[in-house]
């Protein structure tokens, strides 16, 4: 197998694994014939192979289509995120009175995800700070109220929107929480997403940026751009926290806002 094909086969296979993570799917059993080495076969080619070329779907369209599986019911098509039927309650009772990691020592009260369920718009930023803390509500601080005037700047109202945090306890002196506690807290936000599928989601800041996307690139570079999760439009800008520092970056949030007002202008779904 072509080493490209390789790498592009254990990415999919890693973004399936994940899939079924984010599902509650703790293992999967491996038969041995399964499990065995696969022998290397050298293939005696004699002359070049033209592979087949399906005529009438450009290979764009093949890849975003959903697949019947074995038992007949429609998958998501490979790479997309499979819509969930958990419920916000079912997935908040099950994040419960939570010690899984060191954060709930200081934490005031857990600070859940809120908003519409239905949104196609999602904003995640990093952790709660002290007002949400208090107030168990997430955004609600001077960060929050700027937040707030960003999202009715594109038109909308907070109300309409989904807005959560990587982790939902507050990190003493709000510092960033460590990649160990945001691995603890963040399976539950993907399980929201995919609850929701909002159509995109505006990560805020390097934290945020870093989790969703598996990324190392800092904000400052992939702040504007576009980027995915499983099939899921994902826009970097700035943290309201930094722009309250330095309010000179707000131009190129707005910058930012205005792509993901303009992208979901131009997707809007059609009324059932
Ligand atoms: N900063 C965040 O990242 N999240 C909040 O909820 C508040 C401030």
């Amino acid at each position: 197998m072509a080493q490209k094909e390789l790498r592009d086969l254990l990415t999919e296979t890693k973004k399936q694994l994940e899939h079924l993570r984010i599902l509650g799917v703790e293992g999967i059993q491996i038969s041995p014939a399964a499990a065995a080495p696969i022998p290397v076969v050298q293939p005696k080619i004699t002359r070049p192979v033209t592979p087949r070329v399906e005529p009438s779907k450009p290979a764009a369209a093949i890849a975003s289509e959903p697949v019947t599986t074995l038992f007949g019911e429609l998958a998501p098509a490979p790479g997309k995120l499979a819509k969930s039927s958990e419920t916000f309650e079912v997935i908040h009772a099950d994040i419960g009175d939570c010690t899984r990691c060191p954060l709930h020592q200081q934490r005031t009260h857990v600070v859940h995800t809120e908003g519409n369920r239905k949104a196609r718009l999602m904003f995640v930023g990093e952790a709660p700070g002290a007002d949400e803390d208090i107030q168990s509500r997430p955004f609600v601080g001077r960060a929050g109220q700027l937040l707030t005037k960003i999202i009715e700047a594109i038109g909308l109202k907070r109300e309409e929107v989904l807005i959560g945090n990587v982790n939902r306890c507050r990190p003493p002196g709000n510092r960033a929480p460590t990649t160990e506690e945001a691995s603890m807290c963040k399976p539950f936000l993907l399980r929201e997403i995919a609850v929701v599928q909002p159509e995109v989601i505006v990560v805020l800041g390097n934290t945020a940026m870093k989790n969703l996307l598996d990324t190392r690139e800092g904000i400052t570079r992939l702040r504007g751009q576009f980027q995915e999760y499983q099939g899921i439009k994902v826009m970097p800008t700035f943290h309201p926290a930094y722009l309250l520092r330095d309010p000179s970056k707000k131009r190129e949030t707005w910058d930012d806002l205005k792509k993901v007002r303009d992208y979901l202008d131009s997707h809007r779904r059609s009324e059932p």
